[in-house]
């Protein structure tokens, strides 16, 4: 097909807009298969967790910080107000979980590879917080070589220098800001208010640190236009962080629900979403970023490629989920529930998913095909001892038919296009695991759990 042909028929077939994307790093989500664990069944619930890490030498640590300051409208992440109280009865409690489950033996024999500190906003703690609990992890789980530390930041959290140096002495190596875009009147709209020239100069601070730096964008923010993306795209060309992540505006928070009900005009329609997609893709491609769909190695996001090539992980905090090759696994989300737990010597784990085989695989295509190289046909077949080609046959004949997915070198992989969309690509297999199981079953959101805004 030429170029423009496979465009059209993934903006027909698979594209979903902004309504129905529910995906931005996208992981096989079926919310239906979760069950529910009563505290006196966590123990041996653990004991499943760790037969399913026995052959992991290395995993990634995730830690939730769920507190800001102000909520942005388009989150999806639902956080807690930033409170000094709150947040020290969380970390002492976090601080407990990490030793709870160091005593059940889940970090036994094993490395963290990577560290990850997502919220929320972590640097809504201090240095000194943050350095207790990568201390803590330290003191529970050895560290791989050259492991990286990534932190989450808000531009308003960084606008010391000082700071910033603090927080690469302390063990911090890759600081990853939260920018969407530079257009002043989304932002606003957006309830948010960073600016170019602070942007520019936290990059510059990181960077004579010595510490990687990540900017996340969007597109399909309210009221953002095709000049603004490019707009965007040109500063960005300027201040050259060491990674860009660009991702579609989830619409799911309730202030920007209420936002575009009062303000239909403000919603990116499709066809310009699409556009704005392929725009960003296309300027990322050119100047070597790499994401989801594109990753070749782990230079400029560790944690995702690891995660992306099956690498269990245990994460800490409430709402946190976890993931081993057979076993998905959420914390309380209510931060009563999940403390209250965490001060009676239990841990607050509440739901879980055992994966089928059949789900196992289906993961393994799902995240693999968004690394460069692809699904390795030979190693599928090694550990299911089944034919990917056979398993997905199906499905691959009419990924392949829409220009998406191709076999090439001995893997399954995702073509240019394939990649540019790999989040519907992605929505599009997990439709498919759904319709096997049940013809009733849809998508929901994958911030369902949290279903209303909790700032304002
Ligand atoms: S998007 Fe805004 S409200 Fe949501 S976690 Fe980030 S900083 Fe907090």
């Amino acid at each position: 097909m030429e170029e423009n042909e496979i465009l059209n028929v993934i903006r027909n077939e698979l594209f979903y807009g902004s309504a129905d994307y529910t995906k931005s790093q996208p992981d096989l989500f079926i919310p239906h298969r979760f069950k529910m664990l009563a505290p006196s069944q966590v123990d041996s619930f653990l004991e499943k967790v760790k037969e399913s890490l026995s052959e992991e030498d290395e995993i990634l640590l995730y830690v939730h910080l769920p507190f800001c300051f102000s909520e942005c409208l388009f989150c999806n992440s639902f956080p807690h107000k930033a409170d000094k109280e709150a947040q020290k009865d969380y970390l002492s409690n976090l601080l407990k979980e990490i030793e709870l489950l160091t005593v059940r033996g889940v970090f036994k024999g094993r490395k963290a590879k990577c560290i990850y500190l997502g919220g929320g906003t972590p640097t809504s703690f201090s240095n000194n917080d943050i350095k207790l609990i990568l201390d803590k992890i330290s003191s529970c789980i050895d560290l791989s070589e050259n492991c990286s530390v990534t932190s989450e930041a808000h531009p308003s959290t960084l606008s010391d220098k000082q700071r910033i140096r603090e927080l690469g002495d302390i063990g911090i190596n890759r600081l990853s800001l939260g920018c969407q875009t530079f257009d002043q009147k989304v932002l606003l709209l957006c309830n948010r208010k960073n600016t170019e020239g602070q942007i520019a100069r936290i990059v510059n601070d990181v960077k004579d640190t010595g510490m990687s730096i990540n900017i996340d964008m969007m597109t399909g923010l309210p009221g953002q236009t095709i000049e603004g993306v490019k707009k965007d795209l040109e500063i960005l060309g300027g201040i050259r962080p060491d990674s860009v992540e660009y991702i579609r505006h989830e619409i799911v928070n309730p202030l920007v629900v209420k936002l575009y009900k009062d303000n239909p005009g403000l919603v990116v329609d499709n066809d310009t979403l699409f556009q704005m997609v392929c725009i960003t893709q296309e300027w990322m491609s050119a100047n070597g970023y790499e994401q989801n769909g594109r990753f070749t190695d782990d230079t400029q996001w560790g944690y995702r490629y690891y995660w992306l090539k099956e690498m269990p992980i245990i994460a800490f905090g409430s709402r946190a989920r976890s993931y081993t090759r057979t076993i998905c696994f959420d914390k309380h989300e209510e931060l009563s529930v999940y403390s209250n737990i965490i001060r009676k010597g239990g841990l607050p784990v509440g739901r879980y998913i055992s994966l089928t085989p059949k789900e196992q695989m289906y993961r393994s295509l799902l995240l693999n095909i968004q690394v460069k190289r692809g699904l390795d046909i030979k190693q599928f077949q090694s550990r299911f001892t089944a034919d990917p080609l056979e398993v997905f046959s199906s499905l691959f004949s009419r990924l392949s038919g829409y220009g998406c997915l191709q076999q090439e070198g001995g893997a399954i992989n995702l073509t240019k296009y394939g990649a540019y969309f790999v989040e519907d690509v992605c929505d599009y297999i997990i439709d498919a695991v759904l319709k096997e199981e049940s013809k009733s079953l849809a998508r929901t959101p994958h911030s369902e759990g949290g279903t209303s805004s909790r700032l304002c």
